[in-house]
């Protein structure tokens, strides 16, 4: 039987040779062999068992908001968590939320439910698995702050992992460039708040990001971390780099620390965009910049040890 056929048994919305540019806020890539919408989570336990035994590369993708695909494509299959979207409310204070919940829906869902912590999030347009993850952050808060624990799926077996072993740091987390796991769902704990208060510090928020922010052109966000007290789109002004281009990726003249594509850019010219920034960077004040961005490429098999 083709991986194909065999992909479609275990999950229905499989599909052959799908555009990366259109799963990535990037709108950069090229062609995936597979893509694979799990609706439930032993779906996704089958694909990712089924990944290891046929030896496919494998890449699970939320939102695809912080992720730079190559222009040659993904010959593996991703495995796109967008449609474990369940949410619920489990105690008076907590939540939990399938992998593939965007951030907006949980914040929706907490303003709702008078819960607060979670308005930083507000236009953040990842999902929850992507956010444990990256340890994603706004404002001054931060994911880590309000997990309590993930489920995951490794090694054949699923595992609930309190916050204590998530090992949450400047947008990283032990999953952060880890292939041999699987986020499943998310526990939140949340504080109570007035409803009218969230929504307040929700709207100030969405109000501050579209003054500095608001790019206008598709993007992944920040392209490189913040490293202590180095802002790196501050740097990135000061070596004159604002508005520079390579082909159609260009850094953004509204905030210098993203990279927006102007329509046509490949993954080689953000890339090259990229390196030209780090070493006119280097050059000019000795900092190394690090990307906070993850690089959809090549080789990457998920391991079963
Ligand atoms: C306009 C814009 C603004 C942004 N602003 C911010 C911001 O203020 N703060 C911030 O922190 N980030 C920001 N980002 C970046 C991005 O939205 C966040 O990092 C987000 O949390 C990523 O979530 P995602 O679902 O899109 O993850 P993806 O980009 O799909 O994936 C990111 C990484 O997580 C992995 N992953 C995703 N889901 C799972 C899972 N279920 N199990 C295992 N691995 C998984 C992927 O393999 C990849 O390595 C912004 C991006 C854009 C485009």
């Amino acid at each position: 039987m083709s991986v194909l056929t065999d992909l479609k048994k275990i999950c229905t919305h499989t599909f052959e040779n799908f555009s990366l540019r259109s799963l990535t806020t990037f709108k950069i890539g090229g062609i995936a062999k597979y893509v694979v919408y799990p609706e439930q989570a032993a779906q996704l336990r089958e694909v990712f068992d089924y990944c290891i035994e046929k030896d496919l590369d494998c890449f699970v993708l939320g939102a695809g908001s912080n992720v730079l695909a190559d222009d040659n494509g993904f010959d593996g299959v991703i495995i796109c968590t967008k449609k474990l979207n369940q949410i619920s409310k489990i105690s008076p204070c907590r939540i939990r939320a399938g992998a593939g919940v965007l951030l907006s829906s949980i914040v929706r869902f907490c303003a709702a439910e008078g819960l607060t912590g979670l308005e930083w999030a507000a236009n953040i347009p990842g999902t929850i698995g992507g956010a444990v993850v990256m340890n994603a952050g706004a404002f001054h808060g931060q994911i880590s702050t309000v997990v309590e624990s993930v489920t995951v799926y490794t090694s054949g077996k699923t595992e609930i992992l309190p916050k204590s072993k998530l090992f949450f740091d400047y947008r990283h987390s032990v999953f952060t460039n880890s292939k041999n796991c699987v986020i499943m769902e998310v526990v939140l704990k949340l504080k109570k708040g007035s409803p009218e208060q969230i929504n307040a510090n929700i709207r100030q928020n969405v109000l501050a990001r579209a003054s500095t922010q608001n790019v206008g052109y598709a993007s992944a966000g920040s392209v490189f971390k913040r490293q202590g007290k180095v802002i790196p789109a501050r740097l990135i002004e000061e070596c004159g780099l604002k508005g520079e281009r390579i082909g159609d990726a260009m850094v953004s003249p509204v905030h210098s620390g993203y990279i927006v594509n102007l329509g046509k850019a490949t993954g080689s010219q953000v890339s090259a965009l990229i390196k030209k920034i780090k070493e006119r960077v280097f050059n000019k004040f000795h900092e190394q910049l690090e990307c906070e961005i993850i690089f959809l490429k090549g080789e990457n098999k998920c391991k079963d040890s």
